[in-house]
Parts: C-alpha cells; structure tokens; sequence
C-alpha cells in the first residue's frame, strides 16, 4: 500500500489495526468477528444469539474500508511504514503531523504506540527513522531533535519525563504550551525508548490497579525537529517540524455523540478530552467554522495537530474477539467518521 500525503491543507489517513487473540479470549472460547479484506476493508460479523431467532435477520456483516487495515499478523514495522513514515518526511521538511491511537482498552493502543523493548512501537521507530534521516541530511544544516512526553489525565496534565506539580497551559505565539514541560534533547534511539518506557510508569494508574495504567490516561509524545542553516549573508534561518504521537485513553465509555449524553457523562466524571477530540473531529467533518478546541486539555495541546495545514492519522486498535463485539463495531464507526475530515 502506498499513500500520498498532500503537500498543501491538511489530510486525514485512517488506518486499523486488529491485535491477536489473547489467551483470556481463547480460553473463554470466543470466535473471531473481524476479517481483513485486501488490506483496506474491515468485514465485521455480528454472531447471532442462536436463540434468539428474530435477530438472524439481521445479521448481516458490514464492510468499512480504510486507508490500509492491518491483520493480526501485522509487524510494528509494517504499521509504522505504512502509516507514519511519510508523516516524519514531512516534520522534516517543517510541517506538524500527529498520529494517534484510538479504542477500547487492552484493544493495542500501547502496543501499537509504545511497544516492548524487543518489538518496538510507532513511537520508538519514527525516532529511529527521525535520526537515520537527519544524519543522511546533516551535510546541510543541523537539526535538532527535541522530546517532550506529556500526560493528560482527569483534564490534569502532567511531565512524564519529569514528574511533579501539574502543568498549566498557557497560549504564545507558537500556540498553546505546557508551562515548564521538559524539553530532551535526544541524540541517539537507544536512550529513548529507556526513557519513554520510564515515562510510561510514570503514567497515573487506577487506585485499585496500582500496576496498570489508567484506562482514561492520554499519552502525548511531541518530537519537535528544528533545523538551522546560515544562510549565504549569514543569517541563521530556521524552520520548525512537531510531530505528536498519542496513544488515547480508553474509548469503551466515551461513546456520547448529542451535547446532553456528553453532559451527563462528564457529570458521571467520564473522559471530557476524549469526548472533547469526538466532538472537534465532528466539527472538522461537518466542516464548521467554530471547532471547540478549548473544552479540553487534550484538544487545546492538539490544536495545531488537527486543524490547520498538518498531516493526521488516526490508528484504530480492535480486538479480534466477539466478546468485544459492542467496542469494535464503535470505534469502527468512531474511525469511519475521521476519515471524512
Ligand atoms: P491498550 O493500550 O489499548 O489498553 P495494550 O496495548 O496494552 O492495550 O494491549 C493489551 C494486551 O495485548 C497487551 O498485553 C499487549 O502486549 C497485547 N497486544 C496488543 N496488540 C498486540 C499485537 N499487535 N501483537 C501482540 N500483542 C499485542
Ligand atoms: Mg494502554
């Protein structure tokens, strides 16, 4: 699969990734619900309750076709070629870009942005990527690549790099900042996934699950390569590329599409930035001018990343089991709606 990003205005790739069953499915005997069609459609079956006679009429399966869709059987190398290689192209030639990961959760965001230390994920091999090319190119200038990994949890966003007080978010001239987040300087792809792997258990976990992550934890990495030239009358020039990987909180209780669910779940303390990026992608869909990018933490820090003249991919995480039949079918139809931006 090859694909083109635009040069000029922005675009949008949708991508899925269906992960493996795990052995938890398998032991409890669940089938399998999705089946990858050349590489692009997604076939989802809905089993029927074999008792339940009146619904066999309606089960039929549905087709949802994206940019590329990867079966279980997908490397990380595979996910990160087809779908972020040509965004880090791009934040070299100066143009933001953000990828993230959306789904239920234990669907494979983590996996998919993180990844372990023997199978890296997209974070880890766009940096790799990032420095091989900066080093082909640095007979002509020097770039600088620098790495901020922050969280946003319960509308609190923290340093990952540096844990401690919340951060307040203040609006400059390049847009919204995070006051005092930690900038590192990276040098080399070894370092960072140390320190991203320390960033990421540093990440709030659930009071009752002290070892796992919380399902309403957003993860953003920000790469921000800046490249100098002195030019002929020895001016420096500089030219600034961000590029955003955020691997999303949960998305199993974040189904609210009217403002009056939205409302009642934020009372129910549901995630407002993922409910919030919901309603900024319908906005950027119904092609609205006013996008409400300030009803969150999460939308504020990505407001350069979504609207304006920058490259976008969504990455889809499903299970494969019927067992989540519910999760997938609405995070294929969450993923079928941000194409349209
Ligand atoms: P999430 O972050 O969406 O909650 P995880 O990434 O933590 O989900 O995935 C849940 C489990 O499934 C983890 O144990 C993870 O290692 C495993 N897993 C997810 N995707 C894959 C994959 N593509 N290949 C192998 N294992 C995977
Ligand atoms: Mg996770």
């Amino acid at each position: 699969v090859t694909l083109k990003l635009g040069n000029a205005g922005s675009r949008i790739l949708v991508f899925v990734r269906v992960r493996p069953s795990s052995k938890k499915e398998k032991e409890a005997g669940s089938r399998s619900c999705v089946r990858i069609v050349n590489q692009k459609e997604v076939y989802l079956t809905e089993f029927a309750n074999e008792n339940d006679y009146l619904r066999l009429k309606r089960l039929r399966g549905r087709h949802f076709t994206f940019d590329a869709s990867f079966p279980d059987s997908s490397s990380q190398l595979e996910v990160y070629s087809t779908s972020t290689s040509e965004l880090v192209e791009a934040v070299l030639q100066g143009r933001n870009g953000s990828v993230f990961c959306y789904g239920a959760t234990g669907a494979g965001k983590t996996f998919t942005m993180l990844g372990t230390v023997e199978n890296p994920g997209v974070m880890v091999l766009a940096i790799k990527d990032l420095f091989n090319k900066v080093r082909k190119r640095s007979f002509d200038g020097n770039h600088a690549v620098h790495l901020s990994y922050l969280e946003v949890y319960n509308e609190t966003v923290r340093d990952l790099l540096s844990p401690g007080r919340p951060l307040i978010l203040r609006e400059d001239k390049q847009g919204i900042v995070a006051a005092g987040l930690t900038q590192y300087r990276a040098y080399s792809t070894d370092e960072v996934m140390m320190l991203l792997q320390q960033g990421n258990r540093n990440r709030t976990t659930e009071p009752t699950r002290a070892n796992e992550t919380s399902s309403r934890s957003h993860a953003i990495l920000q790469v921000m390569v800046e490249y100098r030239v002195t030019d002929e009358r020895n001016n420096i020039v500089s030219r600034i590329g961000k590029l955003s990987l955020i691997d999303l909180a949960g998305s199993e209780r974040a189904h609210a599409t009217d403002q009056r669910t939205l409302r009642s779940l934020e009372g129910a303390n549901i995630n407002r930035s993922l409910l919030a990026l919901s309603s900024c992608i319908n906005a950027l869909v119904e092609g609205k001018k006013h996008v409400p990018y300030r009803n969150s933490k999460l939308t504020q820090l990505l407001k350069d990343s979504l609207g304006g003249p920058c490259n976008t991919v969504m990455i889809a995480n499903i299970s494969p089991s019927n067992l989540s039949f519910a999760e997938t079918q609405n995070t294929l139809h969450w993923a079928d709606r941000a194409k349209e931006i």
